[in-house]
């Protein structure tokens, strides 16, 4: 029986990660993990509990609060969608933690050194037995250093800002181009330039731009990627 591997997709934000993920993770059948989920689901608690003010946090309020277990994230199947949903404490918050309030107080939360150890231990738990697929902008440097396939995705910002305008639209959320690619360049900005695992490539990651290339060729790669590995895992 093949060795179930771990596949982290890191990269910048909104350049089709998590398509890809999951287009990895349904060929392999195996479970995809959207870590930016879970930090997204942290800021909409602060946001609902109001536990910032401008793009301040509270601190320590969050963190007695994330201590206390009073912020508990799963992920529960959805066979009409036939996808994982988001949940925070019971509730089920995909559509909010996807609209701009939070994508702009996402990467504030971000930083927080205590936010980031509480959310890699879950993280580093939901992987451990292997056969997933993860993306977010730490995997393949600090939540699976040894991730057995390593890919870094990135795009151009305005290709991306354009797609994720699409997106939001399509779902009749009213937003603008201009307010989307300076949410863009701002988390790019932030994630890079933390502290605490920043965002960057690993230095055995497989690089991918996709500024040209549609989601089924950007799958096709990164399939027989992990393909290869799990041939020569077998020999
Ligand atoms: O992937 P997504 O865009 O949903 O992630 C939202 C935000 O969560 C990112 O902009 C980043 O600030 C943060 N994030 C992170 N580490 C991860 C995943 C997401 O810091 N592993």
């Amino acid at each position: 029986m093949n060795k179930k591997i771990i596949i982290a997709v890191d990269g910048h934000s909104s350049c089709g990660k998590s398509t890809l993920a999951k287009d990895i993770a349904k060929h392999l059948n195996y479970k995809y993990i959207d870590t930016g989920a879970m930090y997204r689901a942290v800021t909409y608690y602060v946001i609902e509990n109001k536990l910032y003010e401008g793009k301040i946090i509270n601190e320590e309020a969050l963190k007695k609060d994330l201590d206390a277990g009073k912020i508990n994230i799963d992920f529960r199947y959805n066979p009409e969608l036939k996808q994982s949903e988001t949940y925070l404490n019971g509730k089920h918050i995909e559509r909010e933690i996807r609209g701009i309030e939070v994508s702009n107080l996402v990467s504030p939360v971000a930083v927080i050194p205590f936010v980031r150890k509480k959310l890699v231990d879950l993280q580093r738990a939901m992987g451990k037995e292997g056969g997933i697929v993860m993306d977010g902008r730490d995997i393949g440097t600090n939540v699976f250093p040894n991730a057995d396939l390593k890919i870094f995705l990135t795009a151009d910002a305005e290709i991306r800002a354009q797609r994720r305008y699409d997106e939001l639209k399509a779902k009749g959320e009213d937003v603008s181009l201009e307010a989307i690619v300076k949410n863009i360049k701002e988390r790019d900005y932030i994630d890079s330039h933390r502290e605490t695992n920043p965002l960057r490539q690993a230095k055995d990651a497989v690089l991918l731009d996709n500024s040209h290339l549609t989601m089924q060729e950007q799958a096709q790669k990164a399939i027989k990627l992990a393909e290869n590995i799990l041939t020569r895992n077998m020999h």
